[in-house]
């Protein structure tokens, strides 16, 4: 149902009445604010979707979880759509509210329930700072957070897929979610349970199977972390000290390559050289000497080594989407593609000449790397016609310049007819006629599937 301003302020009156004063905002600023995400990472999104195109007609913030799957009831028996938000870092526009409606802003829900023994459990507005913190405080790591740390628990796992210690741990549906309490928009005003492999339909599905409120993370015991800086003169040596990496007696939690187009403008804890490759390891201390001579033996330089785990988060900060948004914002129009291969490894030249003066931003996976493909923006066209030509290279690409669904389709499409029969939940982001064979992304793999076909 389309709200008018009155129908709006109606339903916000009715929502106001049912879960009580201060949840429910027909405030313009406010709507503004939660009706567009990071989208404007894309030009291509940027000219589609501007802020305030697509605003919605309220924004409801629950403070309690009993809170979402009543106020769900509510949208499901008034037609009104609604899109689930976290801190809106997506950078897809998968938080756009297309058709109006209700945003469910999260962010009230951030408590840490329980730290336990390999294990944690936040509600889903937790944001990953805190829940980091409270997980390390217990003497344990989270299996993984992304570079945008401040972004929530519920956004990374229905949003985001990668980051700090993928390189152990995979994406966010390897495992690293064990359970999910879910509330449906099917008029129940209940909520369930998901476990294991049940939580997949939820994971990077961008809210459209239902809202998650409660989330249970993986952990593992805490490492000594530490940031290693090491510069290179030869790309092609630091890319294979980069390949070397998961040699290490302790695999690295994260292992950032930039070539120097990249460097210039990255927020380093320390000037860095921007006429040299700059590659940046958050690795166990006890490998650091191990690591110290895998750059030597490269011909590199390692420039520092600090202990102190907050240059760990600077130099997460400085990883995945980061790199290509430093260089937007020092004024720079360009765009990325999502990558992933061993010809990134290979032969970085041949990559680079599917978009000209492009530049690879490089991640380190044990089977190949991932990477940001970073060039100077021309048009869509331009960017789209670079796709086929990576697929002839047997480069992976996930193109961030599109807001549909696109891992656990499948899963995703089998399972809203009964979480939510009415098709409410961020209405434009999935196509559930769509024919996708079962289980054709089910490890959320879109880069890395393809890397294991070719060193198979
Ligand atoms: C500069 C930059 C760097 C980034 N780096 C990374 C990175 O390293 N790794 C990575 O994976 N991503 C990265 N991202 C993307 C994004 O930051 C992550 O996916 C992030 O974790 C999203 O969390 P959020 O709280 O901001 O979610 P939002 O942006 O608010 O939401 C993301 C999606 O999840 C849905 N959603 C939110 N909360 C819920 C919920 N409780 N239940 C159901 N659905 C929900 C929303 O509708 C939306 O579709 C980056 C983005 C930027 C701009």
């Amino acid at each position: 149902m389309t709200l008018t301003p009155e129908s709006a302020a109606a339903f916000a009156e009715l929502v106001t009445n049912e879960l009580g004063e201060g949840i429910a905002s027909t405030d313009p600023d406010l709507i503004l604010k939660c009706s567009s995400d990071w989208s404007r990472m894309s030009p291509i999104l940027q000219e589609k979707l501007p802020p305030g195109r697509f605003p919605a007609d309220l924004v409801v913030r629950p403070t309690s979880a009993e809170q979402v799957p009543a106020f769900l009831k509510l949208a499901f028996e008034h037609d009104v759509p609604v899109v689930p938000r976290g801190a809106g870092t997506g950078n897809y526009g998968q938080a756009t509210p297309f058709t109006g409606g209700a945003v469910l802003d999260l962010r009230g829900l951030d408590a840490i329930v329980e730290v336990g023994d390999g294990y944690v459990v936040a509600q889903a507005g937790a944001k990953l700072t805190a829940v980091d913190d409270a997980v390390r405080a217990s003497g344990q790591d989270l299996w993984m957070f992304p570079s945008t740390k401040g972004s929530t628990v519920g956004g990374f796992v229905a949003g985001g897929s990668a980051g700090a210690g993928t390189i152990e741990f995979g994406t966010t549906a390897d495992g690293f979610v064990a359970a999910m309490t879910i509330a449906p928009c099917d008029g129940s005003g209940e909520t369930f349970h998901v476990e294991g492999e049940a939580t997949i339909p939820y994971v990077h599905t961008y809210g459209v199977t239902g809202v998650a409120t409660e989330i249970t993370l993986r952990c593992s015991p805490a490492r000594d972390w530490v940031a290693m800086y090491a510069s290179f003169t030869d790309y092609d040596k630091a890319l294979a000290v980069h390949r070397a990496l998961p040699g290490l007696s302790v695999l690295p939690r994260l292992a950032s390559l930039d070539e120097p187009g990249l460097v210039a403008t990255l927020p380093a804890a320390l000037p860095l050289d921007a006429t040299k490759t700059s590659l940046r390891i958050i690795l166990e201390a006890s490998t650091v000497e191990e690591a110290a001579d895998l750059v030597v033996e490269g011909s590199g330089e390692v420039v520092a080594v600090f202990e102190d785990y907050a240059e760990c988060d600077r130099l997460s900060s400085m990883s995945y989407n980061h790199p290509v948004y430093f260089l937007q914002k020092s004024g720079r129009n360009c765009f990325h593609v999502e990558v992933g291969g061993l010809p990134l490894w290979d032969s970085p030249e041949s990559v680079r000449t599917v978009y000209p003066g492009s530049m690879i931003h490089m991640e380190l996976r044990v089977e190949a790397p991932m990477a940001m493909y970073v060039a100077d923006y021309e048009s869509e066209a331009q960017v789209l016609a670079g796709f086929p030509k990576l697929e002839e290279l047997g480069i992976g690409f996930h193109s961030p310049h599109q807001w549909a669904v696109d891992r656990h389709v499948a899963e995703a499409i089998a399972t809203v007819p009964t979480t939510d029969p009415k098709g409410l939940l961020n209405q434009g982001k999935l196509d559930r006629d769509a024919v996708v064979p079962p289980q054709a992304d089910t490890r959320n793999e879109v880069l890395i599937a393809r890397t294991t076909v070719l060193s198979s």
